[in-house]
């Protein structure tokens, strides 16, 4: 049974109809969020009710807006948070932990939002669904979409990591590669969708459903800390889906009567060479003004202009939380460190979170005893060049020749 009740316009509040395809707002063009009825589902809905499902972000099923389908899902969410104790104790932070979202399928967190929009668009009707992307939300798009046999199509820059373009030529999507950056991307879907006007569009809160999957992961939290929240989240931002989205799930929680209390510091981070949301935070801004010439390796932060900029910047505000940058040499290091001393290869997107960690202490934001979790938002595997970086620097570890054959 759904507890959806409509859509309602995060900006000037108009309500738009949840049982039928929507983008944005009919009115201003801001996202549109899902509304529940919490009031009626709090009288029976108790965090010991899912105690007894399967481990993936369909056990919060009465606040997602897509029917659970053993068709469409393949066990995105429930990823492990792991402590991070040899980094935290070299920081002086024994609380520190990492929650692993490069575990889920097509190895990023984008599977979460991806397998609920496509879910949603396909109940509704959708039959060819296309999206701009930096490269792991296009992977996850192409095999929910191959899964449901829905044509599909993909917008990336041209230097994305090879491991996305081909994960998603092989599983049977239509892939243009575009000079550039996403929002360029973004401007040629546009152009696309001109001449072919069947085409639904999941790009980036452009559609109302991906960051109701990428909230359960405020609600993995409230569980992993024991029906608690942490004190302090580090969030790798580039569209801001993840982070507006446990945002959200906070306020929900709330209404539930889950959690009372203050709610956690929520941390933005960006590479120096692509900031719009820190600079915005920075100067007291609403929104944030475009990012000229972004350059990153982190490619899943390297987004000039987030159509939730301002939804982001509340959220930080709001939660008495800040904004960060750090360069990609600092990302580089530490992904290293990550992997020698805690075993998790990062996406360098979430190795970022870790290299903030320190400028976060210069700045007196941390205390000892806050509970941090790092957000590692995809895997490392999947970023060959970056790899080849730092394999580079290992070189002198490896005695023989690997040969091409496998
Ligand atoms: C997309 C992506 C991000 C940014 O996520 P948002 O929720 O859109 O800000 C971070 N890291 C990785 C690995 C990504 O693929
Ligand atoms: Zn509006």
């Amino acid at each position: 049974m759904s507890y959806v009740t409509e859509l309602i316009c995060s900006s000037c509040g108009t309500e738009h109809a949840a049982d039928q395809v929507q983008t944005v707002c009919r009115l201003c063009e801001k996202p549109l969020l899902v509304q529940y009825d919490l009031s009626r589902l709090a009288a029976s809905w108790t965090p010991e009710v899912l105690t007894d499902r399967p481990f993936t972000m369909w056990r919060y099923h009465e606040v997602l807006p897509a029917t659970p389908d053993p068709r469409y899902n393949l066990g995105e969410g429930g990823t492990p948070l792991v402590r991070l104790s040899r980094m935290g104790a070299r920081w002086g932070l024994p609380h520190l932990a990492l929650k692993d979202e490069g575990q889920n399928p097509t190895l990023s967190f984008k599977a979460r939002g991806l397998s609920m929009a496509v879910s949603r668009a396909y109940e509704l009707g959708c039959s060819h669904l296309a999206i701009p992307s930096a490269g792991n939300a296009a992977g996850a798009l192409a095999v929910y979409t191959a899964r449901l046999g829905l044509r599909c199509t993909v917008f990336m820059p041209e230097d994305t990591p090879q491991a996305n373009i081909t994960e998603c030529q092989i599983a049977g999507a239509e892939v243009h590669l575009i000079p550039g950056t996403i929002a360029d991307a973004g401007k040629a879907l546009q152009a696309y969708q001109q001449q072919h006007p069947e085409v639904f569009s999941v790009s980036t809160l452009r559609e109302p459903y991906r960051i109701e999957g990428k909230k359960t992961m405020g609600y993995e939290l409230f569980e992993q800390y024991n029906h608690e929240l942490p004190d302090v989240i580090i969030y790798p931002t580039g569209g801001g889906t993840g982070l507006i989205g446990m945002w959200k799930a906070f306020q929900e929680m709330k209404a539930l009567g889950w959690v009372k209390g203050p709610l956690p510091r929520m941390v933005a981070v960006q590479s120096t060479g692509c900031a719009p949301i820190v600079r915005a935070f920075e100067h007291g801004l609403d929104y944030a003004p475009p990012w000229k010439h972004p350059r990153t390796l982190a490619s899943g932060i390297r987004v000039p202009a987030a159509l939730g900029d301002f939804l982001i910047l509340k959220a930080l505000r709001e939660s008495r939380g800040t904004a960060v940058a750090v360069p990609d040499e600092a990302i580089l290091q530490v992904m290293q460190e990550l992997v020698q001393e805690e075993g998790i290869l990062t996406a360098p997107e979430g190795a970022a979170t870790l290299a903030a960690v320190p400028v976060l202490q210069q700045k007196g934001f941390l205390r000892e005893q806050d509970r941090i979790v790092l957000f590692n938002t995809g895997s490392g595997y999947k970023y060959q060049r970056v790899l080849d970086r730092l394999r580079q620097k290992a070189d002198a570890n490896v005695y023989g020749t690997s040969s091409d054959l496998p």
